[in-house]
């Protein structure tokens, strides 16, 4: 047809040509894969084969099913085995084939992960279309890449678990000068049932449910003006919907990975929300805490403006002596001028209160200058561009509602994936 058109036309449309050309190329694959997925009945004297129930399954017959493969539709034909005592069926060659319970090659399904943890569904599924030339549909995008996900997220509880009880082996490598944990949340756009129960913010039904998101990267040097570098590619990142207290296991596994035990100097670094300084003091004693000086002077601002009701010199004027208190780490003193403040209204007395003692108890958090000597970091900047590229980017486009399963599946394939494991992990999976 293509050919036809050339002839006619006398001008090469090489596009609609090499289309044609690999719609070709794959029927003939697909053809020459049908005719090896034929195996044969089984010989007499191996028709019988174990079932899990302890009894013996019998060969009963071939059945054939569709797999779709890298070069399209093909179809396997492969032997039945019933057990007569629980009725449970099975097909070995399937185990063998890695097509259990799915009706896509393992090839299809790792490029329906790769498509699934980055886009939307159906993105996903046109990719596939243009870059593979396979027809799939967007539940089938969503379906396997979950499935995978799921198992991801089951083998890394399984490492928790292993973590728990102290039984992980030592991470051996270089040392490292310093180790830095970042810890945050962002919320996530969820399906009704997700939040029965649950209190929303300002008086509206929750809508989001928290991710918790940590990452984990090193630094060797540090820029001319001694400001803190990380070290390029050295950071792996973990997330889930899930209590703090699991995902403090969670944190703690991925830190032990990147070698905690071996770096000279640890920080964590958060911004002043309480589960998260409770993580660094269960998991990783020791550490030093600093919380996000932005986050710090975003506390002063806010109390500012209450202070200094639109009067925005006013506001500016206190801000620079308040916080250069702050920047100078002479948290003490800010404290007690903040306690200082006066106020005949109930409601600013108490945002004065409520802002001291979150300054009072981060005050050893907020040695900024003793931290900069150092060239640690003082903001968060690493873990919110996370929360941007690795959540946001993914789970919070509009009209999107997840079930926690699902958003844990995806975000435990999304994680693996930026932390360059998931090649690792389907080769694991096959072994
Ligand atoms: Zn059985």
């Amino acid at each position: 047809m293509v050919f036809n058109a050339h002839r006619k036309t006398g001008r090469w449309e090489l596009e609609a040509l090499e289309m044609a050309m690999r719609a070709a190329m794959h029927r003939a694959g697909a053809a020459a894969l049908t005719a090896l997925l034929q195996f044969p009945a089984p010989a007499a004297d191996l028709r019988n084969m174990p079932c899990a129930c302890g009894h013996q399954a019998h060969y009963r017959e071939l059945r054939s099913k569709p797999v779709l493969t890298a070069v399209g539709q093909a179809e396997a034909s492969r032997p039945y085995y019933l057990c007569p005592d629980c009725h449970n069926g099975q097909f070995p060659a399937d185990v063998e084939l890695d097509i259990v319970h799915t009706e896509f090659s393992p090839a299809v399904r790792r490029m329906l992960a790769l498509v699934g943890q980055e886009a939307p569904f159906d993105h996903g599924r046109q990719q596939i279309k243009l870059l593979a030339d396979l027809e799939v549909t967007t539940k089938n995008v969503q379906r396997t890449a979950e499935a995978i996900g799921q198992d991801i997220a089951v083998g890394e509880q399984a490492e928790i678990q292993r973590a728990k009880q102290l039984d992980l082996p030592i991470v051996r490598g270089k040392p490292i000068p310093i180790l830095c944990v970042e810890i945050d949340a962002t919320g996530i756009p969820v399906v009704k049932k997700e939040t029965v129960g649950r209190q929303g913010k300002d008086g509206h039904p929750a809508r989001h449910r928290d991710v918790k998101v940590g990452c984990v990267f090193t630094q060797t040097t540090w820029g001319a003006e001694g400001y803190a570098i990380r070290d390029p590619d050295s950071t792996t990142y973990v997330a889930a919907i899930e209590t703090a207290e699991e995902f403090g296991k969670r944190i703690y596994l991925e830190a032990w990975k990147r070698g905690w035990s071996r770096a000279a100097k640890k920080v964590v670094i958060g911004d002043g929300a309480e589960w998260i300084w409770n993580i660094a003091d269960l998991q990783f004693p020791g550490a030093i805490q600093i919380v996000d000086l932005y986050h710090a002077r975003q506390h002063l601002w806010d109390l500012a403006r209450k202070l200094y009701l639109n009067q925005e010199a006013e506001q500016r004027r206190w801000m620079m002596v308040h916080q250069d208190m702050l920047d100078n780490g002479d948290v003490e003193n800010l404290v007690v001028a903040l306690r200082s403040i006066d106020s005949s209204n109930p409601e600013l007395a108490e945002a004065i209160r409520t802002t001291a003692n979150y300054f009072e108890t981060n005050t050893s958090r907020m040695r900024y200058p003793e931290f900069r000597s150092q060239h640690l970091f003082v903001g968060s900047g690493v873990i919110e561009a996370a929360c941007k590229t690795v959540i946001g980017s993914r789970c919070k486009q509009s009209g999107m509602f997840w079930t926690v399963h699902a958003a844990n599946a995806i975000l435990a394939l999304r994680c693996c994936h930026f932390n360059g494991r998931f090649e690792d992990s389907w080769e694991a999976r096959r072994a």
